[in-house]
């Protein structure tokens, strides 16, 4: 079973896809962690974006791997633990024109579908119930108000000792929003089965439940025609 959860920047996706997966019993796959670690390649090596042969032999050579430990996931680039360095501002303001690449895409993609497609997961991305998995089982759209976003953003940093305005936080996820949503290729939009979940005024209990409960109900239906 796939269930995928779309939608844009710092609206609780992460965080609602890994509680879950465990309350479910079911493989968590962080897509953007993935965009994130490219674009950590592509910065360390230096790499100009448009400059296509270097990009292409930089993308053939990598290897991305994902331990899960008791807290977490973690990300390996190169047998290196990234999975600090891919949450710096450096790649979060890098991301989206490295995610609009389509060589990029092309390669994470075909990574995403052969760790997910095996097993129970719940895959969470911008993407992933439009074009990943256009026939995932069960499909959410969260969505959310971007000062709320802002907010939970910078308790996130905080946590990490960054310290940003929400004014700066606001511009930063809006320009990332805008960004994502008008790229050509797999652009950020509501997939039109996908269940939306505002998650404005919800804690983070009361949405894992709603998405629990849907998930349930079709689990339910699917056995009753088996
Ligand atoms: O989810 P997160 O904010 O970490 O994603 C970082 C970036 O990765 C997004 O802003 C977007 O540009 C890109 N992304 C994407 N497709 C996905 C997941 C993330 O383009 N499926």
């Amino acid at each position: 079973m796939i269930i995928a959860i779309d939608g844009p920047a710092a609206t609780g996706k992460s965080t609602s896809a890994k509680l879950l997966s465990k309350k479910l019993g079911f493989t968590y796959l962080d897509t953007g962690a993935m965009y994130r670690c490219v674009t950590l390649l592509i910065l360390k090596n230096n790499v100009e974006i448009k400059n296509h042969n270097h990009l292409d032999s930089l993308l053939m050579q990598f290897q991305l791997d994902i331990k899960k430990n008791k807290k977490d996931y973690l990300f390996f680039l190169d047998g290196e633990d990234v999975s600090t360095d891919i949450r710096s501002t450096e790649v979060t303001n890098n991301v989206s024109a490295v995610s609009a690449l389509p060589v990029v895409r092309k390669k994470l993609v075909s990574i995403q579908r052969k760790i997910a497609e095996n097993q129970d997961s719940v895959v969470e991305g911008r993407d992933i119930g439009t074009v990943v998995f256009p026939n995932a089982d069960i499909k959410f759209f969260i969505v959310a108000d971007t000062i709320v976003r802002a907010k939970r953003r910078q308790l996130d940093l905080k946590k990490i000792g960054e310290e940003k305005t929400i004014d700066s936080l606001v511009k930063e996820i809006s320009d990332r929003d805008n960004y994502d949503s008008r790229r050509k290729i797999s652009p950020l939009f509501k997939a039109i089965d996908a269940i939306e979940v505002n998650t404005t005024n919800t804690t983070i209990d009361e949405q894992v439940d709603f998405m629990v409960n849907k998930v349930k109900l079709l689990i339910k239906e699917k056995n009753k025609y088996e």
